[in-house]
C-alpha cells in the first residue's frame, strides 16, 4: 500500500491594522483597560444604527489580495451571515459571499526538498468580514458567570482561503509564515499570534490507496483556532495519524452517507485534537445582501494607485539581498525573515560601511543576540545603523580588528545601559581611550614581540622544539600589551623571529 497523501487547506484570519472598526467610528485597539468601553450603537446592533464601510480597512484589503496575486472583482459586495450567539449582538456578521472583493491567486512558498524548488500554493479566495465580540467564561475560577466583551466585536478581518494545496505539516507551517511575513511587510496587520491578530483553521484529509488500488479519501476534519506556527505543524500532523488510523479501524470515507465535515479543536497541551460541535452546512446561514450597505466598485484608476503603493516583497528582497550584496540565500533569509524593519537596518548599516557581508555578520549575529537578551525590536535598538555602519567602515578600512570593532560595539550599549546619550556615538574617542586603534607602526610592534620573547624563554623554546600550540602564550601577552594589534599580523612577526 502506498503511504497516503495529505491534503490540506488552510483558512486564515487577520486583524487589519486600522484606527477604527470596519462600519463605525469606534477605537479598533486589543485588550484596552475595560471591557466594553469600545462601543456604540452600531457595533452594538442597537436597532436603527447604520453601517458606513471603513473606506482604509477596503484599501488594506486590496493591497493584500493584489500581493496574493488575486484577480479582484470590480464589483464586490456585502452579506449577512446569520447566527446566534452572545458575542454577535446583532444576530448576524456582516461578511462576504459570493461575491468577494479578490479570488483565485497564489503564494510561493519553499519546498520540502533542499534543492530551492519553490511551491505554489493557491489561494480561493480573500474576502472581508467584521470579527465578533469574546465571551468571557468564569473568570474568577470559582464558577458562575460567563460576561461578553464588545470591544472587538465589528473590528476588521480578512480571510485568507487557501486551496487545498499543502502535502505535509512542514509546508502548512512554511505557508503560515510566509504570509505573516509577507503581511507584516505590507503593512496592513501586526500578526501578533498572542493577541489574536492572526488564527488559522486547518482543514485536513487523507487520500489512502487502498488494497484493491482504490483511492479513497478520508472525511475532512476541520480543526478550528490555531494560534502558533508550531500548533499547526503538530495539528496537522495529528490529524493526519488520527485519521490513517480511523480509517483502519472503520473504513469510513467521504461521501460515505452520513459522513460529514467535521470541525475539532486542538489541545496543544496535550497535543491532540477533539471533537467539537457539527460544522453548519453554508445553507445554515441563510446569507443574504446587506441592505444597509452600497456594493462597492473598483475601478482601474484605485487598483494601480494601490499597485504603485505595494512594498518590496520578502522573496523579491531576498533575491536581491544576495545579488547586490552578495549575501548567501541563508543570510538573506534571515535577515528579510526578521521583517522589513530589520531588513532596512541592515541595508542602511551595508551602505554605510560598503560591505554587505561584513554588515551581515555583525547585523546577524551581534545585533540579534543583543536583542534577544534583551528582548527588543530593532526599533527599539539603541546603536542606530548608522552608527554601526560607521563603525563596520573602520573595520573594513583596516583601522580597527574585528575584535577591537566588537569591544567599540560592547562599549556603545554599556553607555546606553548607563542611560548615557550615545546619539552620534563618538567612535574615535572611544578608540582612542581604550587603545583600540590598529597598530600601523610595525616598528613599535617589533620592539614588544622582542621583548615578550626575551621575557618567556619557556613557550619561545618549546616553539622551536616542535610544539607549535606554544605561540598561543606569545601572542596572548603582545595582544596584552598592544590592544589594536592584528592578532594575524603578531603571529606571523613571532613566526618569523623565532625561525631566524
Ligand atoms: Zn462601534
Amino acid at each position: 500500500m502506498n503511504s497516503p497523501t495529505l491534503i490540506v487547506g488552510l483558512e486564515v484570519h487577520v486583524q487589519l491594522l486600522t484606527e477604527s472598526k470596519l462600519f463605525c467610528g469606534c477605537a479598533n485597539r486589543f485588550n484596552p483597560d475595560e471591557p466594553n468601553t469600545q462601543t456604540c450603537p452600531v457595533c452594538l446592533g442597537l436597532p436603527g444604527s447604520l453601517p458606513v464601510m471603513n473606506e482604509r480597512a477596503f484599501r488594506l484589503a486590496l493591497k493584500t489580495g493584489l500581493a496574493l496575486n488575486c484577480d479582484i472583482s470590480p464589483f464586490t459586495k456585502w452579506d449577512r451571515k446569520q447566527y446566534y450567539y452572545p458575542d454577535l449582538p446583532k444576530g448576524y456578521q456582516i461578511s462576504q459571499y459570493d461575491l468577494p472583493f479578490s479570488h483565485d491567486g497564489w503564494l510561493e512558498i519553499d519546498g520540502d526538498g533542499d534543492d530551492g524548488g519553490r511551491r505554489r500554493i493557491g489561494i480561493i479566495r480573500a474576502h472581508l468580514e467584521e470579527d465578533a465580540g469574546k465571551n468571557l467564561h468564569d473568570e474568577s475560577g470559582r464558577g458562575g458567570d460567563s460576561r461578553v466583551d464588545l470591544n472587538r466585536a465589528g473590528t476588521p478581518l480578512l480571510e485568507i482561503v487557501s486551496q487545498p494545496d499543502i502535502r505535509s505539516p512542514q509546508e502548512a507551517k512554511r505557508y503560515l509564515e510566509d504570509l505573516k511575513l509577507l503581511l507584516t511587510y505590507l503593512g496592513v496587520s501586526d500578526c501578533n499570534m498572542q493577541e489574536g491578530s492572526l488564527r488559522c483553521d486547518a482543514n485536513v484529509n487523507l487520500h489512502v490507496t487502498t488494497d484493491d488500488g482504490k483511492v479513497a479519501a478520508t472525511p475532512i476534519v476541520e480543526v478550528k483556532n490555531l494560534n502558533s506556527f508550531r500548533g499547526v505543524e503538530q495539528a496537522v500532523e495529528h490529524e493526519a495519524r488520527r485519521q490513517l488510523d480511523e480509517f483502519h479501524r472503520t473504513g469510513r470515507k467521504l461521501g460515505d452517507p452520513g459522513v460529514e465535515k467535521e470541525t475539532r479543536g486542538w489541545n496543544a497541551d496535550r497535543g491532540v485534537t477533539f471533537a467539537q460541535r457539527g460544522k453548519e452546512e453554508a445553507s445554515d446561514y441563510r446569507y443574504f445582501p446587506d441592505p444597509d450597505l452600497a456594493p462597492v466598485t473598483v475601478d482601474e484608476e484605485l487598483l494601480e494607485t494601490i499597485q504603485d503603493e505595494l512594498p518590496e516583497f520578502p522573496a523579491e528582497r531576498r533575491a536581491r539581498f544576495g545579488t547586490a550584496w552578495g549575501l548567501s540565500n541563508y543570510d538573506a533569509a534571515v535577515i528579510v525573515d526578521q521583517g522589513a524593519v530589520f531588513a532596512d537596518y541592515f541595508e542602511r548599516v551595508a551602505k554605510t560601511c560598503g560591505d554587505g557581508k561584513q554588515a551581515a555578520n555583525w547585523v546577524t549575529q551581534d545585533v540579534l543576540r543583543e536583542l534577544n537578551e534583551r528582548q527588543l525590536g530593532i526599533a527599539d535598538f539603541p546603536i542606530a545603523a548608522d552608527l554601526l555602519g560607521r563603525l563596520l567602515a573602520k573595520v573594513v578600512a583596516g583601522e580597527l580588528t574585528v575584535k577591537s570593532g566588537r569591544e567599540v560595539f560592547a562599549e556603545l550599549l554599556a553607555r546606553t545601559d548607563r542611560g548615557e546619550d550615545i546619539g552620534g556615538g563618538d567612535i574615535d574617542a572611544i578608540v582612542a581611550e581604550k587603545g583600540l586603534a590598529v597598530v600601523a607602526d610595525t616598528g613599535a610592534l617589533e620592539v614588544v614581540v622582542e621583548r615578550v620573547i626575551a621575557n618567556n624563554p619557556n613557550a619561545a623554546e618549546a616553539f622551536r622544539g616542535g610544539k607549535p600550540q606554544a605561540i598561543g602564550k606569545l601572542i596572548g601577552e603582545v595582544m596584552r600589551e598592544v590592544k589594536g594589534a592584528d592578532a594575524k599580523v603578531v603571529r606571523q612577526m613571532i613566526v618569523e623571529r623565532l625561525s631566524r
